[in-house]
């Protein structure tokens, strides 16, 4: 066995259908008085239903979380705990609220409770990221990982099937290019292939009935997949994958878990010669015999979109794409090489299937 660095990060989990009951517990564990509830708008129902919880441990609550955390929202949700002397943040919601939590937890002193409702990955990461006059920095500080994470599947039963499966499909993503990063290990490879086989089982199990036992553990094992996934990206450096996706939405705007949804056969693909052992990995985890087909086969065969032209790509934006790209190198297992890499945007512009 090589050798190998592996850091674990102090957090305290709590999973299972109905976990949410423990929150009044896992705020008394935090030392917390005055919690400061988020959400986005879509979600307010959710932050009262909390706030209904908590009682008079809550300080406040604000429901104006939107994707890729604009610095303005960051200011009147960071000036707003200030003026509540709040002493925790609830992040009930996807990534776009963790990542607003995590905004406020990098200038307060104080811990964030997550409740993940979606696959995205971000309560388990050091990871944030602030959008400031059009361009989305990120970073990694120990002070914005979320202290208590409560996974409650209930909480996912309402999350619409097309979202469930681009958000899944993102958390593999996370968990495909950690089996192949310059820094994987063996904990994070264990994670990362059980990770993505929980979510290639669970997926195809979920239909909008949310009484039916076979879709609640299904939903059960998505939001398992999701935390592995999650802490793989957390734990280790990602690759070509992530950054194309961070170009695409930072630069042109295009929705996040789709963009990666559609991106990861074709950057598998490209990978694929150069990290045999993660691909073998990847296709045993979703029983197929080929990675990149089997991510792009597992997307079609739930309804996923699969071409980038169908969620507001430009043609002639795939040049500019690439060049972004290509900028700050990073570890990558086969060489940047800017006519392959134009040729894969090309490739997930169009949707085809990948043939390797
Ligand atoms: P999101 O948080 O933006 O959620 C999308 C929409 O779905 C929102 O309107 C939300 O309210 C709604 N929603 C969430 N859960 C729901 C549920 N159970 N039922 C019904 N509606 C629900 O989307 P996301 O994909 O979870 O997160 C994307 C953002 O997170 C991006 O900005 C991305 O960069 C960031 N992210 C960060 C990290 C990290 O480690 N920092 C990791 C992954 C993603």
């Amino acid at each position: 066995m090589k050798e190998f660095v592996y850091t674990s990060r102090p957090q305290r989990v709590v999973f299972g259908a109905g976990a949410l009951g423990r929150l009044e517990t896992e705020v008394d564990l935090l030392g917390a008085r005055r919690a400061l509830i988020l959400a986005t708008p879509d979600q307010r129902g959710d932050a009262e239903r909390i706030a209904a919880m908590l009682g008079d441990r809550v300080a406040g609550v604000f429901d104006r979380a939107v994707m890729h955390v604009p610095i303005e929202v960051a200011r009147e949700a960071r000036e707003l705990a200030r003026r509540l002397d709040a002493d925790c943040a609830i992040a009930i919601g996807g990534g776009s609220t963790t990542g607003l939590g995590k905004a406020i937890a990098l200038e307060a002193d104080f811990p964030i409770l997550a409740i993940p409702t979606t696959y995205a990955g971000s309560e388990m990461t050091p990871i944030y990221g602030i959008t400031e006059a059009g361009l989305k920095k990120t970073g990694r500080d120990s002070r914005v990982i979320p202290k208590t994470v409560i996974y409650d599947p209930e909480l996912t039963y309402a999350l619409p099937i097309s979202m469930s499966v681009s958000s899944a499909i993102n958390a593999i993503a996370h968990a495909a290019e950690g089996l192949y990063a310059v820094d994987a290990n063996p904990i994070t490879d264990l994670m990362a292939s059980e990770g993505i086989a929980a979510i290639g089982r669970a997926l195809p199990l979920l239909t909008p009935d949310a009484k039916d036992p076979i879709v609640q553990r299904a939903r059960a094992d998505l939001l398992f997949g999701a935390w592995l996934c999650g802490s793989v990206l957390g734990t280790v450096s990602m690759s070509l994958h992530h950054k194309l996706c961070h170009t695409l939405g930072g630069t042109f705007d295009l929705p996040h878990a789709e963009t990666h949804t559609i991106v990861l056969p074709h950057a598998l693909a490209y990978n694929a010669a150069a990290a045999p052992r993660a691909m073998e990995r990847i296709a045993c985890a979703l029983y197929g015999t080929s990675a990149p087909q089997a991510a792009f086969d597992l997307a079609k065969r739930n309804g996923a979109p699969l071409a980038l032209r169908d969620v507001g790509m430009r043609e002639s934006d795939l040049d500019k794409a690439c060049a972004i790209a290509l900028q700050n190198q990073y570890p990558n297992p086969r060489a940047l090489e800017k006519s392959a890499i134009r040729q894969l945007l090309q490739n997930a512009y169009e949707g085809v299937r990948p043939l390797v």
